[in-house]
């Protein structure tokens, strides 16, 4: 196995970041524009490398949460359009000018203020207004005509965008998708109506892409963990998956230490495990300050040498410890995978968001700062 510089690293591949981005789309179609979603420093993929490869396969729009998270990427020479959809607050006004960011807007006053504060400039500053549908965290919840009268009167500040975000896209079992594209369809009706067409309409994120719920693409789709090579299971009766992408990040560990230990060895923190025959256990230069779940203390598996091996007792802050019994071969230096493929097993997100109770969106927002990033 090679020997690797550091102790524990991602290998974000180019190739899948982009084909995921085509694959999105290639479904929607040309007349849908596709917004890369990437907040959180790209799900954790790196942000700027995430960003660059995406606005080199055409991406024209990419979307982050924060002004910070935008100048960011200003900084690093994106020129694309870039979404600010998580609110800003009144100390990063002066930001999202200077940097021509794109605000998502949440509230009627904040129209007003925008508009003021983008009066000296005298030109035209566009703004994506978020209706709150139904999902009762950010948005306006105004009946349109309010809305209508307040867009219209502002004199600089220039509604470009609509949009809204469901609560339950994961859910076939619900109708609450439904009811909200119902809403957000009446409050952009009674705006066209009222002669307020915003050039972009958007509501989706990944699920609504990939299960294909074209009646709330509009004309700009949001995906995120799709670029990432992920769609999380829905429940209820589903339509079939159109969207087909790979995962793009594997994360591996360096053993640092390997011994033999006899039968009745307990192992790590509180002596979770307690080895029942003689083992010849691993130790990772990995933990929960890295962001291996701590809930996969005596649960999860890591691939060594393309077999599995499980972890054994608590997972520490900078270590783990795993059973490479089976894989005698694999030696202090050597390389395991926590989230990857090795042989014929294979470990995502999913399954280790699974195992620890929680999301797979969490798991990769979970890897640390501290993990390297390494781009093929
Ligand atoms: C994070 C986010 C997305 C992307 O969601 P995915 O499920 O990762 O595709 C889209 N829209 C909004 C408003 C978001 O906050």
């Amino acid at each position: 196995m090679d020997r690797i510089p550091h102790r524990s690293w991602v290998e974000v591949s180019r190739r899948r970041i982009a084909e995921n981005f085509h694959a999105v789309r290639n479904l929607v179609g040309p007349r849908v524009e596709v917004m890369p979603v990437v907040k959180a420093d790209a799900y954790r993929h790196g942000a700027t490398e995430v960003s660059k490869i995406l606005v080199t396969e055409g991406a024209r729009w990419l979307a982050v949460s924060s002004v910070e998270e935008g100048v960011t990427l200003r900084d690093a020479g994106i020129g694309a359009r870039i979404l600010v959809m998580a609110d800003f607050l009144p100390w990063e006004r002066e930001a999202l000018i200077e940097y021509s960011l794109t605000p998502a807007v949440h509230s009627l006053e904040q129209v007003r203020q925008l508009d003021e504060l983008v009066t000296e400039t005298q030109t035209p500053f566009p703004y994506h207004l978020k209706i709150d549908s139904g999902m009762g965290r950010l948005g306006a919840r105004d009946q349109s005509s309010r809305i209508a009268a307040v867009v219209s009167k502002a004199r600089h500040a220039r509604l470009e965008g609509l949009m809204t975000h469901f609560a339950s896209a994961a859910s076939y079992a619900s109708n609450q998708t439904d009811q909200q594209i119902a809403l957000y369809r009446k409050t952009a009706e009674q705006l066209a109506a009222a002669g307020i067409r915003p050039r972009y309409s958007h509501m989706s994120a990944t699920i609504a892409i990939a299960y294909g719920r074209r009646e709330a693409w509009g004309s700009m789709v949001r995906p995120g963990h799709a670029i990432y090579g992920y769609v999380s299971p829905v429940r209820g009766e589903a339509p079939k998956r159109q969207l087909h992408v790979t995962p793009a990040l594997e994360w591996k560990a360096a053993v640092v230490q390997t011994k033999q230990v006899p039968a009745g060895t307990p192992i790590g923190y509180g002596a979770m495990y307690r080895a029942p025959k003689s083992m010849r256990i691993g130790v990772l230069a990995v933990g929960y300050a890295d962001g291996l779940p701590h809930r996969l203390s005596n649960r999860g598996n890591v691939l060594a040498a393309g077999k599995l091996a499980p972890i054994l007792g608590a997972v520490s802050m900078d270590l783990t410890t795993v059973d490479l019994t089976e894989t005698p071969t694999v030696v202090a230096g050597d390389a395991v995978t926590l989230l990857g493929q090795s042989g014929d097993h294979h470990i995502d997100a999913q399954q280790i968001a699974r195992t620890a109770g929680t999301i797979s969106y969490s798991v990769l927002c979970g890897i640390s700062a501290r993990v390297k990033r390494v781009y093929l």
